[in-house]
């Protein structure tokens, strides 16, 4: 059934943790005229979408969760998916957003009508909504990616990714091969290892793994949270500050780096005792190089008799199972591709354009780029949730999408501002604004060490960082106060003048 065309002052698309988040916070700023898009049935985004058995959050709940909405378990140190769910079911409960989310609603096509002088939304099921201002918050880890493997059509038995997870398929007894060695190959793994009968875990390249804090809180620890007063803040603040101060200059290649490597070394000869597998699990390259996996459970898991780790690299996909490029064929019934997401492609597949007909993925041919990672000059009164160099790689990314939600509604207030005032205006990013943005995020991208010759998710194909913020979380929310009158434009609504 197609729906009824309507007009909104602004459209949030989304309603995972950025979309709520922003939604939170232009209530927050007395603007209730606003949509959540959302193209699933329910909210939450990558927290709906991946209930692989082990699914969870490797931050801990008191700082993955917003200032203004406080998730101060004293028992639970380490959410598992249920539970982030659940929180984010609480703000949106809490905080009256209910009535904003419109479910069901996928947006394929964004264009910004010069002569209206607002944004044309076009859905899956044709109908077209107009806003005066957009903020995306499509999330960098919600299009799975799929191996390109010959022969992968050909498999007879099934096959899934770790984010479409198949629950009406029981793995009890069956022999399972896991594509990925990622954070999600890490928490499936052991769960699953002593239910199936074989397990191939395919290795193309090892991470650097940490031993994981348990899950639930000492009783000491749980005891002091829950009596004294101010205790779950000064927690929530230790956690920040150690991340800023020893985890980022590890990642920027300072001396922690290598207390680090020292660490995740120790933690894999004391669980790994035999060499030969030890070696094939120890990268060559730098700590930090890829997200480094927390996980007391994944070695073990690997140790399992029934468990087999196959680092020869994989020729093709059979009707019977996965031929290595040795000639093995290791026959399987399940394949399980914990090949992670299509992170640097950003709002696709949406279809973008902007002022004048400029389509988004032309602009960003060589790279995603958007100055401080929300907008993008020529797509006016167009705002990016968790858009480029926008993801912590040292923090929780609570922290950067909290200061985007702020910031940006901001912005709306600004523009109805004038609206009220019966003035349509739109805003823009300067082009300058931008350069300088993009050369700051270079000089960070070049100290870090995801730039180093390693795979990982937050590059482009040409080894362009354009997912991570290289620089101190602090430095993000600084620069995120408040809208700078230097970087933007303020124009009338219609067609942007030449820049
Ligand atoms: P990922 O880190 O991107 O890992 C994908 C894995 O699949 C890598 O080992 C990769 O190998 C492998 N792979 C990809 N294509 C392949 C192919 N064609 N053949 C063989 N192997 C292939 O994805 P993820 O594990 O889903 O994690 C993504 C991110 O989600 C994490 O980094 C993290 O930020 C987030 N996450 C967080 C948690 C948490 O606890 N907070 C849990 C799960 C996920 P290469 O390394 O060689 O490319």
């Amino acid at each position: 059934m197609t729906e009824q065309p309507r007009h909104v002052q602004v459209a949030v698309i989304g309603a995972g943790l950025a979309g709520l988040g922003a939604a939170v916070q232009l209530k927050r700023r007395g603007l209730h005229s606003f949509t959540v898009f959302e193209k699933a049935g329910d909210l939450g985004g990558t927290w709906r979408d991946n209930t692989y058995p082990g699914a969870g959050c490797d931050i801990p709940s008191h700082l993955y969760s917003y200032s203004f909405a406080p998730y101060r378990d004293s028992a639970v140190r380490y959410p598992r998916q249920p539970e982030v769910l659940a929180y984010l079911r609480r703000c949106a409960d809490d905080h009256g957003l209910v009535p904003h989310l419109r479910y069901g609603t996928e947006i394929t096509a964004l264009r910004y009508d010069d002569a209206a002088g607002h944004w044309i939304l076009g859905t899956a099921d044709g109908t077209e909504h107009t806003a005066d201002a957009v903020v995306t918050a499509v999330g960098q880890l919600s299009l799975p990616r799929y191996p390109d493997l010959p022969g992968l059509d050909e498999f007879a038995g099934t096959a899934f990714h770790t984010a479409r997870w198949d629950h009406d398929h029981d793995l009890d007894g069956r022999d399972v091969a896991v594509i990925g060695t990622g954070s999600s190959a890490a928490q499936v793994v052991p769960e699953i290892a002593g239910r199936v009968r074989r397990l191939y875990v395919h290795q193309r390249s090892p991470n650097w793994v940490l031993p994981k804090p348990g899950e639930r809180f000492h009783p000491l620890l749980s005891a002091l949270l829950r009596t004294v007063p101010g205790a779950h803040g000064a927690y929530r603040g230790l956690l920040f500050r150690r991340s800023e101060a020893v985890l980022l200059p590890a990642l920027r290649r300072g001396r922690a780096a290598a207390l680090l490597a020292f660490m995740a070394r120790r933690h894999l000869a004391g669980q790994v005792p035999d060499p030969e597998l030890r070696a094939r699990l120890t990268p060559p390259f730098a700590i930090g190089c890829k997200r480094i996996v927390l996980s007391s459970e994944y070695f073990p898991a690997l140790a399992r008799d029934n468990v087999e780790l196959v680092t020869d690299p994989i020729a093709r996909v059979t009707e019977k199972g996965i031929e290595t490029r040795d000639g093995t064929l290791r026959e399987v019934d399940t394949i399980i591709h914990a090949t992670g997401f299509r992170t640097t492609e950003f709002l696709a597949p949406m279809e973008v354009s902007g002022s004048g007909g400029q389509r988004l993925d032309e602009v960003w041919r060589h790279g995603a780029r958007a100055h401080l990672g929300i907008h993008v000059p020529g797509f006016p009164n167009l705002f990016l949730m968790y858009g480029p160099n926008t993801n912590l790689g040292h923090n929780s990314v609570t922290l950067t999408i909290e200061a985007q939600s702020d910031y940006v509604a901001q912005c709306v207030q600004l523009l109805s501002g004038h609206a009220e005032r019966g003035e349509r205006v739109v805003l823009d990013a300067r082009e300058e604004a931008l350069t300088a943005w993009q050369r700051r995020i270079d000089e960070g991208a070049a100290r870090t060490v995801w730039t180093d010759d390693c795979t990982n998710w937050f590059k482009n194909a040409d080894g362009t960082l354009t997912n991570n913020w290289p620089y101190k979380t602090a430095l993000y929310r600084r620069l995120t106060a408040r809208p700078d009158p230097a970087a933007l434009r303020l124009l009338p609504a219609g067609r942007l003048p030449a820049r």
